[in-house]
């Protein structure tokens, strides 16, 4: 492609000369902390990802560390985070290097990309900064910072555009000093060439910028996606029996996988406070049991990728305990220690866990 050389070349100057963009893990060349922080990137903003990278590094200094930590403590640090399935990949992960590579994080490039969880960025990433290995990164800034510099047009998100791009990166790569080159072009399109208003007067391609001087940095790079969602409605039921709440781990294979929740009861649209009081699944519940509404909460929202979750809390005090093991009752300490999914972390954090207190 045109000016292949002017864009390497320019990049790695800006990097020499202008780029002061701090993270805790750059420069890092231990193979497992770089593994944590892209594994908490994914789907997250540094700011946010930043936070969670230290005290999982913290309470977590290496791979044995994990793979022997009790999960529960482990998604309870990931509490917030979301996409779950991360968390549940890091733990596998950790376990098989722990046992099976006997603690040695893989070098390979093929043999780190079989690794659970990890997808051809991730790998690429830890390939090059941890081993210095010719492996070019492809993120979302990547993407941006070519499509737009060379006028790409192809979707980024087709199978057809990944090749390309794919091929274009690494054609583009400074083969002797990979994590340099990888570092410094995903620092150029999260300070200089931004999603939004990107900074092209003061950008050392503008004069060759496609996208620049076509006007075109609004459109570039071109994304295909149709992302349906999917509208979930959640009842929980706070039930509260002397000083406790009863719980559940989420053991289906769906949203919030291992993390715990209250009495759910899911309907097909959102429920007012007389509908949810003729819910057969809570009249079952309830049946034979005094029982005081102390709370009907507001609605709540959570947009997840592909699901819209909207719902409410129904605290309710009964004067003795539930039948049956679905669910067990968690007092206050209990209750802190347990993973819960942001929808209802936040909830507990409102009401400052709402034992006999609202
Ligand atoms: S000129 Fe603008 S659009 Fe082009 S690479 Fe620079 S910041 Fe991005």
């Amino acid at each position: 492609m045109k000016n292949e050389k002017f864009f390497s070349t320019s990049l790695l100057f800006w990097n020499r000369t202008e780029n002061s963009r701090e993270m805790p893990w750059k420069g890092e060349k231990n193979p497992y902390k770089i593994w944590v922080s892209e594994i908490i990137l994914q789907q997250t903003r540094v700011q946010q990802g930043m936070h969670y990278y230290n005290r999982f590094i913290h309470e977590f200094p290496d791979v044995k560390t994990l793979a022997t930590a009790s999960e529960k403590k482990v998604y309870k640090l990931w509490e917030g985070l979301g996409y779950y399935s991360r968390c549940k990949n890091l733990i596998t992960t950790a376990k098989f290097i722990d046992k099976t590579l006997e603690g040695n994080f893989p070098e390979k490039y093929e043999d780190i990309l079989s690794l659970k969880g990890v997808g051809n960025y991730t790998a690429s990433a830890i390939a090059s900064f941890a081993f210095n290995q010719p492996y070019a990164v492809l993120d979302g800034n990547v993407f941006r910072v070519l499509s737009r510099f060379f006028g790409i047009e192809r979707a980024v998100n087709t199978t057809e555009g990944k090749k390309f791009y794919t091929a274009l990166a690494q054609s583009l790569l400074d083969k002797k000093n990979p994590a340099l080159y990888n570092q410094a072009i995903m620092d150029f399109g999260a300070v200089i060439c931004k999603p939004a208003l990107p900074l092209c007067l003061q950008c050392p391609f503008q004069k060759k910028c496609v996208a620049f001087l076509k006007n075109k940095t609004s459109v570039l790079p071109i994304n295909n996606t149709v992302n349906k969602q999917k509208k979930r409605f959640f009842n929980y039921l706070v039930i509260e029996y002397n000083h406790k709440l009863y719980v559940k781990k989420r053991v289906e294979k769906d949203i919030w996988q291992n993390l715990y929740e209250f009495i759910l009861i899911e309907t097909k649209s959102l429920q007012n406070e007389q509908q949810i009081l003729k819910n057969e699944q809570l009249l079952s519940l309830l049946k034979g049991h005094d029982f005081k509404i102390k709370l009907f909460s507001q609605k709540i929202s959570q947009k997840l990728t592909h699901q819209l979750i909207t719902g409410r809390f129904i605290h309710i005090e009964i004067g003795k305990p539930l039948a049956g093991k679905k669910y067990f009752a968690a007092d206050m300490d209990q209750l802190k220690t347990l993973p819960f999914p942001k929808f209802i972390a936040s909830y507990l954090a409102e009401k400052n866990v709402p034992l006999s207190s609202i």
